[in-house]
């Protein structure tokens, strides 16, 4: 294709549109952007018919001015060289923008999962693992890979038994990879986290009346009609908490298909359906949906669909210059990494289109992780030392407050207002706490250089990036 622009060079354009409005010297810059290490191997599979085929892996490490470097694993017929590059630059800018102390990574495999049995899934996640260890590009100080498109708790179970298996540091070794189930060292909220994110921006962006006005909508997240597309982790929960702070979920779009109704569907009971369907099994079309709910054929047709917010949550280049005119969403939050073209993204900002850019939107995930990481090197609960001591301390409180007004609380009162934080409160603070005012921090970015919300993103994780090359002294 004359005009293909690669995944990476796509990424390399929106940085070089903000290095250019930094101060920071040429070759302070290009070793940012620059990929730092790349890993492609290959080996065979057997499978259960006792077939050989060769399977294709691959893990990027972007950056390494901080360690470990972090980024999920894919598993994908589209994973290729590029896009683990491209994907592990968006995990440096991400971790930059959210403060989480990361080089960014990525890791992929060329496989359709849906087609594997769970044992040979087992075996390739098992094998893939061994030759990261044997290269040293796993570790809970070198890279900490973590769930993405195709993987899920499942297979980081399987990383964090195969590495502790192998690897000498049998005390850290949880901390090799996040996103695992609470059992193995996972932490509440991980599985929900970039779902919650995204919830969380998607309300914050709706609460800034300034913007709201400029794109003829109201302020609040209430009734703004939302599109959402993939119902796999980060969609699913994206629709659910969007629901839940009272958008109207008008449609849901899966690889095979969509379901609309601009009345509203109820995103958590068709969530609940998807989720009850068989790995191999899953169509949009076997869904009991309302009468009125319409069914369309293709998930394309339904990035389309007049909306007031349109998350696309599945695969990159989904908007693209074939499609970009006859999208009519007024503001796109990229809950996917890199679901915009670079020109798509270009045309729509022209049009006056709020896009909330993927290294920002979708950082709750590597935020959680970041806890995740955290506790398993503590080997400490979050809230385990002080949360009955919160609690009793609370009471004492409600007790003095009951002595001096006479009124006494019922208990369901006191249980509430006594609450101490557990670990799944905690995680939740420091998601919001994260995310809403680095929003705030981007939008006064983007006034400054008057530039659009991605390049302002690219701005900030530059500048943070740029601090840590700076105290090194290699560069002015
Ligand atoms: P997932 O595998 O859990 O879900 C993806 C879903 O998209 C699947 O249900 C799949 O059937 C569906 N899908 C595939 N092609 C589609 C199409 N053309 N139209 C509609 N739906 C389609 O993956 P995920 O973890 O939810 O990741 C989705 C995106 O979010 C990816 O771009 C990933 O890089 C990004 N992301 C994920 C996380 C995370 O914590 N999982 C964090 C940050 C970013």
């Amino acid at each position: 294709m004359a005009n293909h622009v690669s995944f990476f060079e796509q990424v390399n354009r929106n940085f070089d549109r903000a290095a250019a409005l930094t101060s920071h010297p040429r070759g302070l810059l290009d070793t940012i952007k620059s990929c730092n290490s790349i890993y492609h191997f290959t080996f065979p599979l057997e499978r259960e018919n006792g077939e050989v085929e060769v399977v294709h892996a691959w893990r990027a490490e972007h950056s390494h001015h901080k360690l470990p470097t972090k980024g999920g694993i894919r598993y994908s017929l589209d994973v290729n060289e590029d896009e683990v590059m491209a994907l592990a630059a968006l995990m440096t800018y991400k971790c930059a923008i959210v403060d989480a102390p990361f080089g960014g990574a990525k890791g992929g495999i060329k496989i359709d999962s849906r087609k594997y049995t769970k044992n040979e899934l087992e075996k390739i996640t098992r094998r893939y693992t061994f030759e990261l260890v044997k290269k040293n590009f796993i570790g809970p100080g070198i890279d900490v890979p973590a769930p993405d498109f195709g993987t899920g708790a499942r297979e980081m179970a399987w990383i964090v038994d195969t590495y502790t298996a192998l690897a000498n540091d049998k005390l850290e070794g949880a901390a090799c990879v996040t996103g695992k189930p609470i059992a193995q060292g996972g932490i509440r909220g991980r599985t929900e986290a970039t779902g919650r994110g995204v919830a969380f921006v998607t309300r914050e962006v709706c609460g800034v009346e300034e913007d709201m006005k400029a794109l003829g909508l109201s302020r609040g997240i209430e009734g703004k009609r939302v599109i959402v597309q993939g119902l796999g982790n980060v969609g699913s929960y994206t629709a659910t908490f969007l629901q839940e702070m009272g958008a109207t979920i008008i449609g849901l779009l899966e690889f095979d298909g969509g379901l609309y109704d601009p009345k509203g569907l109820d995103a958590q009971a068709i969530v609940a359906q998807w989720n009850a369907l068989r790995r191999g099994e899953k169509s949009i079309h076997k869904l009991e949906v309302p009468d009125r709910a319409q069914k369309l054929a293709s998930p394309a047709e339904g990035l389309e669909l007049d909306c007031d917010i349109l998350i696309p949550a599945a695969l990159e280049n989904q908007i693209t210059a074939l499609n970009v005119d006859r999208i009519k969403a007024k503001i796109i939050v990229e809950a996917a990494n890199g679901p915009v073209t670079s020109d798509a993204s270009e045309t729509l900002e022209k049009r006056g289109v709020l896009i909330v850019p993927d290294h920002y939107a979708n950082a709750g995930g590597v935020l959680v992780s970041y806890f995740e990481w955290l506790k398993n090197l503590a080997h400490v609960r979050f809230g385990r030392l002080e949360r009955r001591f919160e609690e009793q301390a609370y009471r004492r409180i409600l007790e003095a407050v009951e002595v001096r007004t006479g009124k006494s609380f019922t208990e369901p009162e006191l249980k509430a207002l006594a609450h101490g934080a557990d670990e799944a409160d905690l995680v939740h603070s420091g998601l919001e706490d994260t995310m809403g005012p680095a929003y705030h921090r981007l939008r006064e970015i983007r006034a400054q250089h008057q530039v659009d919300l991605r390049t302002a993103a690219f701005i900030e994780a530059i500048n943070k990036i740029a601090i840590c090359y700076q105290d090194l002294g290699i560069f002015p």
